[in-house]
C-alpha cells in the first residue's frame, strides 16, 4: 500500500514538472496547448495546473491572441515569477559573490566579498551568513519566501553530498558546504562547481537555440570547461568531467594548485598573466598599455591588458599569443575526444573581437585549416553577476526537477 502512495507521488511530481519546463521553454501558454505538447490528457492538465495555480507557483496571464479566429479564446498560464525567490552563492579564488534572484533569473540585489582563505571555512561561510541576512532584511522577503541556495565553489565538488572536495587556492580540505549552510539557514540547499553551475545557466538559453552538446569553457582567473550533452551536465566518475584547467600541457611548466605540474590552468591563469606584464611593463616594452595605464604598474588589470592588446602593444600581443596557443591545444584535445556541436566561451577574453580572431586563427591552424567558426560562440548570459550559475542551479534542482514540491 504504501509503495502505491509513492508511486503517485512521484507521478505527480514528474507531471508538474513537465508542466513546468514546457512554460519556460515555450513561455505563457493555454492548458490545451501544454496537454497537445505534455502527452497528458487536457483533464490531467487542468487538475495538475488547477492544484498550482492554488499554490500561487502559476497565474492567469490574459487571453491569447487569435489573429481574427473565431471562437472563444484561451486563457494562457505562466509561472509566477516571484513565488519564490533565489539564493546564489558563487565561490572563486579571489571573490565571492552573494546574489538574490526572482525565478526568471532576475538579480534583486547582489554583493562582492573578498574570499578569505585566510580563516577557518565555516569562519567564512557565517561571515557569507551575515550578508544574505543582511540582503534578506533590506529586501524585506523572510526565508519562507526562498526557494533555496545554490552554491557554485572551484575545484572537486560531490553534488550528491553537498561537499567541497577541494577547493584549489582556497581550502586544501573537504568542507561540508551543502550541511553547513542548510543547518545555519534552515533552507535547502544545493552544491556544484562553478563552472558547471554557470554551465546550468547556459543550458537555460541555448535551449531556445537548439544547441544539445556542448563545451563550455569559463577563463579567467583559471580555466575550467564543463561538459553537456542531451542537455544534460555529465559529471564523471568523480565528478571531475571537463576539468580542463588541469589537463597537462607543458609536463615542465609551472607548479599548478592542484598538484601537478604544467597544467593549462597554471600556465594561462589571468593571474600568471598579470604577473608576465607587470614584470615587463615599462615605457619602451610594453608602450601603449603604460600609456593606458598612466604609467603606474599599480594599474594593471586584465581589461587594460586586453585593451592594450586589441590596440596592437607588440610584447603584449606576444605573450597573450603564447597563452592562446595552450588554450586551443586544450580546446581541440577536448573537441576531439567530444565532437560537441559547438563550443561556448565564457570570459572577459572572449570579448575582445582581435583575442576570439586569434584563438580562432590558432585552433584552425592546428586542425589544418578545419574551419570551426560554426561551432564557437560567445556565452548568452550576462557577465554582470557571478553568480548567475549557482542561482541557475538552484532552480533547476529545487524547482524544475522536483515539480516545484517542497519537502
Ligand atoms: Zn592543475
Amino acid at each position: 500500500m504504501k509503495k502505491k502512495v509513492m508511486d503517485l507521488n512521484s507521478i505527480k511530481k514528474v507531471n508538474r514538472s513537465v508542466l513546468l519546463n514546457i512554460l519556460r521553454d515555450h513561455g505563457a501558454m493555454s492548458r490545451k496547448d501544454i496537454a497537445a505538447i505534455s502527452g497528458l490528457s487536457p483533464g490531467a492538465i487542468t487538475i495538475i495546473a488547477t492544484e498550482m495555480l492554488n499554490e500561487g507557483i502559476l497565474k492567469e496571464a490574459g487571453l491569447e491572441e487569435r489573429n481574427g479566429k473565431a471562437g472563444r479564446k484561451k486563457i494562457l498560464l505562466k509561472i509566477e515569477k516571484t513565488h519564490k525567490f533565489i539564493l546564489g552563492i558563487n565561490i572563486e579564488k579571489d571573490t565571492t559573490t552573494i546574489a538574490i534572484s526572482d525565478l526568471n533569473l532576475t538579480i534583486l540585489s547582489s554583493k562582492e566579498l573578498a574570499t578569505n582563505a585566510n580563516v577557518m571555512p565555516e569562519n567564512f561561510l557565517n561571515e557569507i551568513i551575515d550578508n544574505i541576512k543582511d540582503l534578506l532584511w533590506k529586501l524585506d522577503i523572510s526565508k519562507g519566501n526562498i526557494l533555496g541556495i545554490g552554491v557554485g565553489i572551484v575545484g572537486k565538488v560531490d553534488p550528491n553530498t553537498g561537499k567541497s572536495m577541494e577547493a584549489y587556492g582556497i581550502w586544501n580540505k573537504e568542507v561540508d558546504l551543502g550541511g553547513f549552510l542548510s543547518k545555519s539557514l534552515k533552507l535547502p540547499v544545493v552544491v556544484d562547481n562553478n563552472v558547471r553551475s554557470l554551465a546550468m545557466a547556459e543550458i537555460n538559453c541555448s535551449k531556445r537555440k537548439n544547441i544539445d552538446d556542448f563545451v563550455f569553457i569559463k577563463h579567467g582567473p583559471g580555466i575550467g570547461a564543463a561538459i553537456v550533452i542531451n542537455k544534460k551536465l555529465i559529471y564523471g566518475s568523480e565528478n571531475q568531467a571537463g576539468e580542463i584547467g588541469h589537463i597537462i600541457v607543458n609536463s615542465d611548466g609551472p607548479q599548478c594548485s592542484c598538484g601537478q605540474k604544467g597544467c593549462l590552468e597554471a600556465v594561462i591563469s589571468t593571474r600568471r598573466m598579470k604577473k608576465t606584464v607587470q614584470m615587463a611593463f615599462d615605457k619602451s616594452t610594453t608602450p601603449i598599455l603604460h600609456r593606458l595605464c598612466n604609467g603606474d604598474k599599480g594599474k594593471i588589470n586584465t581589461s587594460l591588458i586586453f585593451s592594450a592588446y586589441e590596440n596592437g602593444d607588440p610584447y603584449i600581443k606576444k605573450i597573450i599569443d603564447d597563452n592562446i596557443k595552450y588554450m586551443a591545444t586544450g580546446i581541440i584535445n577536448l573537441m576531439k575526444t567530444l565532437d560537441p556541436q559547438r563550443i561556448i566561451f565564457f570570459g572577459e577574453l572572449f570579448k575582445y573581437e582581435s583575442l576570439m580572431k586569434e584563438l580562432i586563427n590558432q585552433i584552425e591552424q592546428m586542425l589544418c585549416k578545419e574551419s570551426i567558426k560554426n561551432k564557437i560562440v560567445t556565452s548568452c548570459l550576462e557577465y554582470k553577476c557571478k553568480a548567475i550559475g549557482p542561482l541557475a542551479l538552484a532552480l533547476e534542482r529545487l524547482f524544475y526537477e522536483t515539480g516545484a514540491i517542497y519537502k
